[in-house]
C-alpha cells in the first residue's frame, strides 16, 4: 500500500464512521462525562517512523486502561516473569474489565494484567523508593514510548480518586488474600495516575509502533521495553486487552490492543504498525464503538489479522525443507 492510499483509507473510514450516534460516554469516573461525543481520530505509525492520522487524532484524553499493558511490561523488567507471575495471571476471565467476581477463584491471584484487579496487583509491584519515585519512573517509561513527556491529569485523576470506590474494593479483597502488601491506597493511587496520564490518538499509534518495532522508539530510536518481555505484553493484549470480548475481538481482527474507558483504543500489528483510535461513544463492555469497527475495517481491508498476514507471508514464500519441525524430528 502506497503513502497516499493509506491516508485515503483513514479518510475513508473516518467519513464511514464519524456519523455513528451508537455508544455512551462513560461517566462512572465523573470529569470523564465531559468528552463530546462527536470527538473522533485515528493515527497509524510504521515502524520505521512514518505517520498518517485524520480527524481529532491531536485531542487530549486519558489513557485509562490503555495504560495496563505497559506498566505489565515495567513490573516484568522490575521483578522477572516468574515473580509477576506469581502475583498476576495471564488468563482471560470472560468478565468485566472491573469485576472481582474471579477473585474468589482457588489461587485468589488476579486472572491477568490487562483487568482492573491485575493492574492495580500491577501498580503495586513499580519498584522505586516512595509513591514519588514509583510515579516518576511510570511517566519516564510511558514517555520513552510516546517519544515526548507525558503527564497526569489532575481533574481526571483526582475525579476517579474520589469516585473508585469499586478499585477500592478490589484492592482490599486482594489485601485480605494476601496478593496486595500493606500500601493497598498507595497502589490505588498509582494505578488511579497511571490511568490518568494525557495522550493522543497519534501518540497511541506511536506507542503501539514502538511495541511493534521490537520496543525501541520510530523517532527517538530510545527502547522502551526489554525484548524479554515484548512477546509476554502482546500475548496478553492478544488474550485479555479486549476483557470479554478478547475471543470474539482475536477472531476478527486478530491483533494485540488495548481499549480503554475514555474511548482510546490501540492496536498493534508486530513488525509493522500501531494503530491509535480516539471517539468517546462506548460500548456495553466499555470499549470505543467507532474504534472498534475502524480497527476491524483495517485489519480485514490490509490484511493485518496475525495470521492472515503469516499466510500471505507463506504464499510468497513457501517454507524451506528444513523446518523447526524436521529438525526436531531428525534429532529425535
Ligand atoms: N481507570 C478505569 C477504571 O479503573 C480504567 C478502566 C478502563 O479503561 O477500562 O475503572
Amino acid at each position: 500500500m502506497t503513502d497516499g492510499s493509506l491516508q485515503a483509507t483513514l479518510n475513508e473510514l473516518h467519513q464511514r464512521y464519524r456519523g455513528l450516534s451508537t455508544g455512551r460516554v462513560a461517566d462512572y469516573i465523573p470529569e470523564l462525562a465531559r468528552s463530546d461525543p462527536s470527538w473522533f481520530g485515528i493515527a497509524v505509525a510504521t515502524v520505521d517512523g512514518q505517520v498518517w492520522a485524520v480527524g481529532d487524532h491531536d485531542r487530549p484524553f486519558t489513557i485509562q486502561s490503555i495504560c495496563k499493558p505497559f506498566s505489565y511490561g515495567m513490573a516484568l523488567e522490575d521483578h522477572g516473569r516468574e515473580e509477576v507471575l506469581r502475583r498476576v495471571g495471564v488468563e482471560p476471565t470472560g468478565d468485566a474489565f472491573n469485576s472481582h467476581i474471579k477473585l474468589e477463584a482457588a489461587t485468589k491471584r488476579p486472572h491477568n494484567p490487562m483487568v482492573n484487579a491485575g493492574a492495580i496487583a500491577v501498580a503495586s509491584l513499580i519498584a522505586g523508593q516512595d509513591p514519588t519515585q514509583r510515579l516518576n519512573r511510570v511517566l519516564a517509561a510511558f514517555s520513552r514510548y510516546v517519544g515526548r513527556e507525558v503527564l497526569v491529569d489532575m481533574p481526571v485523576f483526582l475525579s476517579e480518586r474520589t469516585s473508585g470506590h469499586r478499585n477500592r474494593a478490589i484492592a482490599h479483597l486482594m489485601r485480605h488474600f494476601g496478593m496486595l502488601d500493606e500500601r493497598v491506597d498507595e497502589a490505588l493511587d498509582l494505578y488511579f495516575q497511571q490511568c490518568s496520564v494525557r495522550v493522543t490518538a497519534r501518540d497511541l499509534a506511536l506507542m503501539g509502533a514502538t511495541l511493534a518495532n521490537g520496543g525501541v522508539h520510530p523517532h527517538t530510536g530510545q527502547r522502551a521495553l526489554d525484548p524479554r518481555y515484548l512477546r509476554d505484553v502482546l500475548t496478553v493484549m492478544f488474550t485479555c486487552g479486549l476483557y470479554d470480548s478478547a475471543g470474539q475481538w482475536a477472531y476478527e481482527v486478530g491483533l494485540p490492543a488495548k481499549s480503554g474507558i475514555s474511548g482510546g483504543l490501540l492496536a498493534v500489528v508486530p513488525g509493522q504498525l500501531g494503530i491509535g483510535i480516539y471517539s468517546p461513544p462506548l460500548d456495553e463492555r466499555g470499549s470505543t464503538v467507532r474504534g472498534l469497527r475502524v480497527c476491524a475495517d483495517l485489519s480485514r481491508q490490509l490484511g493485518l489479522h496475525v495470521f492472515d498476514a503469516w499466510m500471505a507471508r507463506r504464499a510468497a514464500q513457501p517454507p524451506a525443507s528444513s523446518s523447526a519441525c524436521s529438525a526436531t524430528s531428525s534429532s529425535s
